[in-house]
This record gives structure tokens, sequence and C-alpha cells, in this order.
């Protein structure tokens, strides 16, 4: 990378190291969850590091809400450029409305500043991702699971739409205890999840507000919501309107009647419920009932 230039970008954590990638080239780009990773090497240097030489830096890029990297100059909200030498497009810009996005160099791998990255749980379409594995990270968790997703340490990448998608899929109260998912629900956000990605995924995401995909579009994501962004409308399954609540802080949308609380045991033998069978400790037994109408 020849230069970085501070457009509107003062220093600070989310743009940290950044002057550090001058003089670097860019070796390849990856990705886990939602931050891009971006591996660097001197330009000047030997091309493969040495055996048990340091690992070099990393640019990591998180777009955040309104973040944009384009080749193209946006008409507002620019924060940095960065030139790179003899590659077309020449120039990226980083647009940044609203400035939840991050871009920082950091030594290979370290990501001792970004514990959201350094917890990450595996990818969604991944094989690592099994049921096994989810459930025994949502059972460590007494946090709402709505919540305990957007963590991203159970699973990388699902974010507040595709959280409250996935789990109207799954009939999954978003403020149950992670740890009270019976087995069911869990098999069922976890099909659920995936489902949900790879259709997004498929259609190129779902752009809010006047956000774009890298070639300007809308992602098409948008129009097949099923339950974010409906409070009020009614659930396409049973007819309910869907109502909105704040979870983890963030907007919430689910269906009162599909998606059932889950209850931990302790919760539901003093709410006067015959106790839990089984020795899964805080594991809730409440299977929301399967309601009738569409599907
Ligand atoms: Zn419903």
């Amino acid at each position: 990378m020849l230069a970085v230039e501070r457009v509107d970008a003062p220093l600070g954590p989310k743009t940290a190291g950044l002057e550090r990638a001058v003089g670097q080239r860019i070796e390849a780009v990856t990705r886990r969850g939602k931050f891009l990773l971006l591996p660097l090497r001197p330009a000047s240097g030997p091309s493969p590091a040495p055996e048990g030489a340091e690992a070099g830096d990393e640019l990591v890029v998180h777009l955040g809400m309104t973040g944009v990297l384009s080749p193209r100059p946006p008409a507002a909200h620019l924060r940095l450029r960065l030139r790179l030498d003899g590659a077309e497009p020449d120039v990226l810009y980083v647009q940044d409305a609203r400035r939840f996005g991050r871009v920082l160099v950091v030594p290979k791998g370290d990501y001792r500043t970004l514990p959201t990255l350094a917890a990450m749980g595996p990818e969604p379409l991944d094989e690592a991702f099994t049921v096994a594995a989810f459930a025994a990270a949502l059972a460590r968790s007494a946090q709402p699971v709505k919540a305990f997703l957007l963590s991203q340490r159970p699973v990388a990448g699902v974010g507040n739409i595709y959280a409250d998608e996935a789990l109207w899929r799954a009939r999954v109260h978003p403020a149950s205890p992670a740890r009270a998912l019976s087995r069911p629900r869990v098999r069922a956000l976890h099909a659920a999840i995936r489902e949900v990605l790879a259709a997004a995924v498929e259609l190129q995401g779902t752009t809010l507000y006047d956000y774009r995909t890298v070639n300007g579009e809308v992602g098409a994501y948008l129009e097949k919501l099923d339950a974010y962004g409906h409070d009020g409308d009614p659930c396409p399954r049973c007819g309910t309107p869907l109502v909105r609540s704040v979870v983890g802080q963030r907007g919430t949308h689910h269906c009162p009647r599909c998606q059932r609380r889950a209850r931990t045991r302790s919760v539901a033998a003093s709410a006067g419920g015959r106790s839990a069978a089984g020795s899964a400790g805080a594991r809730g037994r409440r299977e929301p009932p399967t309601p009738g109408g569409l599907r």
C-alpha cells in the first residue's frame, strides 16, 4: 500500500496503526464474520516470511453499519483514501456515514484490541458449526439468546437483522436465556441461521437507509424479511401481529404466539410448573405450542 490518507478519520483505536501499512503489499483478502482480514507483507521484503520469523502485519476492516469500501470516490462521508501501488483500482475509498466502522493494522492474528474477533465462533456455513458445538456454546450462557448471538461467540456473522429472522424461523423467543433452549429449539435455530445467512448472501444481503453494495446496488434480501422491521404486521406463519422490543440494546422483532419464552428450570419451578425432568441443569423443557395456521 503506497499511502494512507486520513481525509476525515482522526487518530484513535478505530484507525490504529494504519500508517504501518504504508509501503506494504496486501497478500490476500480473507474474512471472519463481518471482519475483512488482509495480511500484509513489506513490499521490498523477502517473498514468504522466513521460517519462524515474525508473521508481519494484518489490515483489519469492519464496515460497521454504514461503512463502504469502494474504488469510486463517494459523494459524502469520505474518511480514508488507501492508495495502492500498481493495482487496479489504485485507490480504495473508505466511506462511513455513522463512523461505526474500523480500519486498522495489527500484528497478524493478534486481536487483543478486537475482542469480538478474538472470541469469534465458527463460520455459520462451515462444517465446524455443528449442532453439538452450537448447543455446547449456548449451554454456557445465561444471556438472552439474541444478545448471545450478537456477541458472535456461538457463531460468526449473525447481526441484528439475521438474528431476528433466524429466531423467528426457529420459533425461539429472543429473550430466552441461551442455556434454556431445548435441544429441538437449538437444532431449529442452528438450521435457521444457516438458511437465513445462505439466502441473504445469495441475494446480496439487506441494505438499509442509503447503504449500497459495492456495486451500488440495493441488497434484495430486504424484500424477504419475515420479522425484522415488521412490528405490527401479521406474523407470516400465524397472523398474530409481530411486536418490537429491545433485547441487548437492539431493536428486536418477534411473534408473541410462535416464539414463546423458554424458561430455566428454577424459574419454571418457582412459577408453579412441574419441575423439569432430567439432570441437564438449567435446561428448559417448555416447547412453544405449534400454532395452526399457515405452513
Ligand atoms: Zn406467529
